[in-house]
Order: structure tokens, then sequence, then C-alpha cells
């Protein structure tokens, strides 16, 4: 097997796209292609600083580094982690992206949410006044707190390494559940509503789980390999099966299901999204934007008060 580029031998063929490829110019190949989705879908202007959320995984770690390199003249990356309070695993999250962003040379700021808001996950997963499942607090968590610190170190855009393979699994679920909201929200560019919220980038939109793991590889990128204790995946699981499936008899058609669904389902539910969308107002605690008197992340804070 020879590479299409250089005839060298080749280390990896991908197969939606019959393209054999040697190590190095497949890293060139995902960067050109992680570059061609952030200038498809506008997600950088030429000023603006970018914060790239970071969780110690593969996915987040290789898009920092890729970044890195998209990007190389230029210190408009910023790293942010948030240490959420999960015992020994957010210790060895925290570990590997200081790591990676010493290895780039990338400011990065830990956010350790026990100090800043007087609880952990840990902490919420204990609660017995919490009743949701704790993915979803974590979630909740970890969307307002990288608006609030994104915002405070001056980003213009917030960088999230959502994949491909998450990104199809997610819109399946969707459309089977009838989520329209989600629909019309959904896609690689969450732009901001208000001042109040960052813009939100996925530019490993078109990339594969499965690429972003060669790429980390072949890169050496450090990134942690132990999975979060409270990591159920139940539901989500089992729509990434069913497009893990197609993907393997149809290679291809999860990228096409996303572009299509870009093109054009989103665009066909603009008209529906007027109708529902509701006006935003400001939380009475914190300030930040809402659609309540009280947002999400203060009343969660109001329960674990006096939870240590
Ligand atoms: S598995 Fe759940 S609790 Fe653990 S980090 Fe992910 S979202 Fe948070
Ligand atoms: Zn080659
Ligand atoms: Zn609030």
């Amino acid at each position: 097997m020879k590479c299409k580029i250089c005839g060298e031998s080749a280390n990896i063929k991908l197969d939606y796209c019959g393209l054999k490829l040697c190590k190095p110019h497949f890293i060139e190949y995902i960067q050109k292609r992680v570059k061609r989705t952030i200038k498809r879908y506008q997600m950088v202007r030429k000023e603006d600083t970018i914060a790239v959320a970071l969780s110690g995984g593969k996915d987040s770690q290789a898009l920092l580094h890729i970044l890195k390199q998209i990007y190389v003249d230029s210190n408009k990356l910023i790293g942010i982690h948030i240490d959420l309070g999960i015992n020994d695993y957010s210790q060895e999250s925290a570990k590997f992206v200081r790591i990676l962003c010493d290895e780039l040379e990338v400011p990065v700021h830990v956010i350790n949410i026990k100090e800043e808001y007087n609880f952990t996950i840990d902490n919420a997963k204990k609660s017995k006044k919490i009743r949701r499942p704790i993915c979803g607090i974590c979630g909740l968590v970890k969307r307002y707190v990288l608006n609030v610190f994104a915002r405070k170190y001056k980003a213009d855009v917030l960088a999230t390494g959502h994949v491909m393979d998450d990104e199809v699994s997610v819109l399946l679920s969707n459309l089977v559940n009838g989520n329209f909201e989600q629909l019309i929200r959904g896609g690689p560019f969450l732009p901001s509503d208000d001042v109040s919220m960052v813009a939100r980038i996925k530019p490993l939109y078109e990339i594969s789980e499965l690429e972003t793991t060669l790429y980390s590889h072949f890169n050496n990128i450090p990134f942690i390999e132990i999975t979060c204790p409270y990591d159920v995946k139940a539901t989500v699981s089992s729509y990434k099966q069913v497009t893990n499936k197609l993907e393997e008899m149809q290679p291809g058609s999860r990228y096409l299901l996303l572009r299509n669904y870009i093109k054009i389902y989103k665009k066909a539910l603009k008209d529906y999204n007027t109708e529902i969308q509701q006006e935003l107002c400001y939380c009475k605690v914190c300030g930040g934007p809402t659609i309540r008197d009280i947002c999400a992340f203060c009343s969660l804070r109001k329960k674990m008060e006096g939870n240590e």
C-alpha cells in the first residue's frame, strides 16, 4: 500500500474516500480538513482570540495541537480546563492538559469549581437534592463555567473537541426524539446571541474519532486514557452503534448526513425557529443569560449550598 501523495509506504487507508496516506501526509491531511471546516462555516475571524476547552481527552488535546499548527505564528490561542472535582480523574486530566499546553506553549487557565463555586461534581453525585443524571449536571456546569471564563479571558470564540461520531449520534437522537430546538441550534458554529455569550465552534465537526485517535498517536500527543467513573453513555451509545454500523456499510454516510443537515434541514427548520424563540433575560443572581428568573446553574448552586 503506497501513499497517494509521496509514493512511500502508507500507514492508513481512509475507507470513506479510498485515500492511502503515510504518517506525515495523514497529519497534513487532517490539519487541512480542519482548516477547511473553520473556513467553510466562517468560525473564526482574523482578529479573534480562540479559547480551547480542554478536558485532557484525546479529542480536545488533538484539537489544540491542530489549531496550534493552523495558527502557528499567532498567540491567539488560550486553553481552559475545568477541574470538576471528580476524585483522581480530575487530577489526571489536569496533568495531561498542562503537559500539552507547556509543550505547545499555549497559556492555560485551570478553573477549580470547588474554589470558584464551592461544590464539586462528586458532591453533586452524592447529593440527595439532585435528581438529574450526573452527566446532565456536569454538562450544565461545563457550559456555564466555560462561557464565564472564556469571557473573562477575552476570548471571541470557544472551541470544543466534538468530533463527527458524537455529532452524528446526537443528530440521530434528536431526530428520533423530535428535539426541534436542539436541531435548530445544533451544528458546528453557534454564534453568540448576546454579549454575555461567547460564540461556540466545533472545528473537528468533520473529523472522525478514529482520525483524532490516529492523529494523536502519530504526533505522540499526551491524553488521559482512563474514563470518568460516572461515564455510562447508555443512550447515546446505542445511536453511536447505529451510525457506526451505517458508516461501515456505507462509508462516508456520516459526513453526508451532517452536511445535508446543515445545508438542507437546518435551513428548512428556520421558520419554526422564529415561532419557538423565547425572549432572553438575565439571571437575577449572576446576571448571565437565561430564559427564567434564575439560571439553571445558579439554581444548581443554591441546591448544593451546605452539601460539602
Ligand atoms: S462522563 Fe459525565 S460526569 Fe464524567 S466528565 Fe463526562 S459528563 Fe462529566
Ligand atoms: Zn506520503
Ligand atoms: Zn445565574
